[in-house]
């Protein structure tokens, strides 16, 4: 059942036009479809069109009724000639798709999402990305359920029906493959503005939301509008429709959807007010607008040629996504951000058993493949790539590649081969990143020669045996590396090295006093450094290295140390932490965004992954022991720190975010020093409190704690935000995530809650996914927790399998835990795989799980 890279062939069958005519009704759709064929190359194989769970009603060929097979998802139509026009009709009932693939119902609009093989559950049609088409879209429905009626590209027409029916048709002239295609029919309104292009032409945009949310619109609004003049500014590309939509929808499989001229999106990445929406919400919000967005260019200009190639377009958007965040708050922030993410989610994966290739080789069921290392670790391959070349080579790569590939589906490689072109910097080894899977680990070595006044730095790189890649060959790493003198906290050197070989040495001149090692500033590549470097040189870093994320990095890893001694010894001296926080609090100098980062101890999770066999309940004494100690012994920091970022009326400002950021972790620490008062405060903060950002940090805090406050807030925070579902979900994930002894069963009995809906992938996310990253929950001694999951996943896959395989890694892990644990997590596998009827996509995972 795997499909194979290895095996594409172009397709049999070109599809120039389409023509798609809806008769649109929530228990029962009709579809029309007349589609021009055209023989591609010198074959005699018939027309062979896929299609999911579709009543086929009638296949014409040129206008007469035609001779076809319909078996096992595929249409298959004899035809003599080389061109043809195809028309079928079939019947679909969007209302009964609890899958949210294909055209499907979502609090009454109906939506489609097409990516990756949704279009076939729609109508049958050559379902793979390289096939590219003219579409021309007509809908008709009911005036009052759906008075809009919206679909790809620009209106050209509409009208009145009889029995209270209208209709609308929609064209788009840029040729596109299925996956693009989208619909939308419901009762929206819209927040209207434009934007006028640099060449002058103004563009009308709308964002479509049901409307008691009009009001949450102007965040994504002016986010699409500085993402337009972004990609304009940065990269040079304009946008080409006169219009450009998006649409909020409440149930989603994904984030968002780039459909071409009206996105799809989850409304959790729409809609934002101070009063529902976080600030790392408000981030979201824009970052996910602007990452729909840029996949006009890349991704639908220049599409993909085959699912395999799926990072050509994700990773490159995540990279433009992040440089577009980066650009308009804090840079070193979102590095610090971006890089957590990427070890919390891709590091993992890559280390265990669902690891894969940026490029995989092979899949069952693709929607598996939408991964932290398709997108994430995708991006940080480009991002290498950038630094390798500086920015204005890789812009006239990027210039090259959308000019060479526009209209067309294209591949990893040829990105790469537009780089090499233009900048004349061979990318031949580079390619490697793209075929082995695996976290590369370098091992770095300083030492000095006071005599001498030399430094030798001997870097050593492996990258680790994955599923199916035994060997591997080194990779180029890009590090950038600095020296500091130890006494003077003088740079000696700050410079670029390319680590190509498996072994390299460097060597440095003029360092006369001790040197202290910088490497992988600004996370230049994606791999793990291991350094012998001494308390005392990580301490100095924190403070004293102008690079921030280097700071945040040492003091990250001084953590990290200081847990992983307690976990397998028992004890560990907190002092050096303690002193390294103290001084990062105390530097005036430091932006408080930055310092509420840095003084954040690693998750349970990340220390767990520093381990050969996860201990979860020692990594969750040690780390709060930790977390009290630090609160104790500074106290009267944490305080003043609270004092000095307290609120002022709510503003959406880099600063004010800074304050609010620091004013919670701040309090965190007090509440888990069991300061004076503490719970008091918290519950303060909850209810005085203007904004999200500053209520749920209030309320995260109160979740851990046994107290009154605790019960008032969490009661409180529900009466008030019963009716929205967005903030509900807020609710279920911050039980889920508590640090207390009793979360397990308390997330059990919150899957019995009236609000805990089945059917919506966000509200599952909200508590089911949040549960899996509370790795002291989730991994539970009496195994209640895995039992739990598997549950969930078995009532879960009838309904919708990508979400039911979208929490099946997180039982992947059984083998970095010890013996009891690591077979109570099997057996939940085996329970899976057992189940009849299982879908492709939980197959896929729990077997490649199990190993
Ligand atoms: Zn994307």
């Amino acid at each position: 059942a795997a499909i194979h890279r290895a095996d594409y062939r172009p397709p049999e069958w070109l599809v120039p036009d389409v023509e798609l005519d809806f008769d649109l009704a929530a228990e029962r759709t009709r579809v029309g479809a007349r589609l021009t064929v055209q023989r591609n190359g010198d074959h005699d194989a018939p027309l062979r069109l896929d299609g999911e769970g579709l009543k086929l009603i009638e296949v014409k060929v040129d206008g007469k009724p035609a001779e076809h097979l319909h078996a096992q998802d595929a249409l298959t139509i004899p035809i003599v000639g080389d061109e043809a026009v195809v028309e079928t009709l079939v019947e679909i009932a969007p209302g009964a798709n609890t899958q949210l693939m294909g055209l499907y119902e979502s609090g009454g609009i109906l939506c489609t999402q097409c990516e990756a093989e949704g279009f076939r559950r729609i109508t049958f049609f050559p379902d793979r990305p390289d096939v590219l088409s003219r579409y021309r879209v007509r809908m008709h429905a009911d005036k009052i359920l759906y008075p809009i009626l919206l679909a790809n590209g620009d209106p050209v027409a509409h009208g009145d029906e009889e029995g209270g029916r209208h209709w609308a048709e929609w064209t788009d002239p840029f040729p596109k493959p299925c996956y693009l295609f989208a619909l939308v029919a419901g009762d929206l309104v819209a927040n209207q503005d434009s934007f006028i292009t640099r060449s002058g032409r103004t563009v009308a945009l709308g964002i479509w939301v049901r409307e008691g949310d009009i009001g949450k619109t102007g965040h994504a609004m002016e986010s699409l509008k500085a993402a337009m003049a972004w990609d304009e500014r940065v990269y040079g590309r304009e946008y080409d429709l006169a219009m450009f939509n998006i649409v909020a929808v409440a149930d989603f499989n994904f984030g968002a959807m780039e459909n071409k001229g009206l996105n799809i999106f989850n409304s959790r990445y729409v809609l934002a007010d101070p009063d529902t929406a976080t600030d790392a919400d408000y981030d979201a919000v824009a970052g996910v607008v602007a990452h729909e967005y840029f996949h006009n260019w890349s991704g639908n200009r220049v599409t993909c040629r085959d699912w395999f190639q799926l990072s050509l377009k994700e990773g490159f958007t995540v990279f433009r996504d992040q440089q577009f965040s980066a650009d308009l708050g804090s840079a070193a922030v979102k590095r610090i951000d971006d890089v957590r993410a990427l070890r919390a989610a891709q590091f993992p994966e890559d280390a265990g058993p669902l690891a894969h290739p940026v490029r995989p080789d092979s899949y069952i069921e693709i929607s598996n493949f939408y991964t932290a290392t398709v997108y994430n670790k995708g991006a940080e391959l480009i991002r290498m790539m950038h630094s390798l070349l500086g920015a204005e080579k890789f812009r006239a790569g990027t210039d090259l590649y959308f000019d060479r590939h526009d209209g067309t589906a294209a591949t990893c490689e040829d990105f790469a081969k537009a780089l090499e072109d233009a900048s004349g910097i061979d990318l031949a080894r580079f390619r490697r990143w793209y075929s082995q899977a695996g976290t590369p680990r370098v091992r770095a070595s300083l030492t000095h020669h006071a005599g001498e006044g030399r430094a030798r730095l001997v870097l050593e790189q492996t990258v680790p045996a994955t599923p199916g890649q035994p060997r591997k060959a080194p990779v180029p790493i890009p590090l950038k590396i600095a020296l500091f003198d130890e006494l003077t906290g003088q740079k000696y050197t700050d410079r670029l090295v390319l680590l190509e070989e498996k072994r390299q040495d460097l060597l440095f001149e003029g360092i006369g006093g001790r040197p202290i090692l910088s490497i992988n500033r600004d996370f230049s590549a994606p791999v793990i450094i291991e350094t012998d470097r001494k308390v005392d040189d990580l301490a100095f870093l924190s403070a004293r290295d102008d690079n921030p994320f280097a700071r945040y990095e040492a003091m990250q890893q001084l953590m990290l140390e200081t847990l992983v001694t307690a976990v397998s010894t028992g004890s560990a001296d907190h002092k050096p932490v303690i002193e390294a926080i103290r001084q990062t609090l105390t530097n005036p100098a430091m932006d408080p965004a930055f310092i509420a980062e840095s003084v954040l101890l690693p998750t349970e999770a990340f220390v767990g992954d520093h381990m050969l066999v996860v201990d979860p309940d020692a990594i969750h004494a040690a780390r709060e022991k930790l977390r009290s100690d630090i609160g104790d012994e500074l106290e009267s920091q944490w305080r003043a720190a609270y004092a000095s970022s307290s609120a002022n009326r709510f503003e959406y400002s880099p600063a004010a975010k800074g304050a609010r950021r620091l004013r919670t972790v701040a309090l965190g620490y007090l509440m888990a020093a069991d300061a004076e008062g503490a719970p008091a405060m918290a519950l303060m903060q909850f209810e005085n409190a203007d904004n999200m950002t500053d209520r749920q940090g209030a309320l995260g805090n109160l979740v851990n704690s046994d107290t009154t406050e605790r019960q008032t807030a969490l009661g409180a925070f529900y009466e008030r935000y019963q009716e929205n579902p967005l903030v509900l979900d807020k609710w279920f994930t911050v039980q889920a995530l508590s640090m207390r002894e009793d979360t397990v069963d308390k997330v059990a009995a919150l899957a019995r809650h009236p609000d805990f809906l089945l059917a919506n992938p966000n509200r599952v996310r909200s508590l089911v996914g949040a549960f899996t990253a509370n790795q002291r929950a989730f991994h539970h001694r009496s195994g209640r927790g895995y039992r739990f999951l598997g549950d969930m996943i078995l009532t879960i896959d009838p309904l919708n399998p990508q979400t039911a395989a979208r929490l099946i890694p997180a039982l992947g892990r059984w083998r970095r835990f010890d013996e009891t644990r690591g077979q109570m997590m099997k057996a939940e596998l085996e329970r899976i795989i057992a189940t009849p009827n299982l879908s492709r996509d939980a197959f896929e995972q729990a077997t490649k799980s199990l190993g």
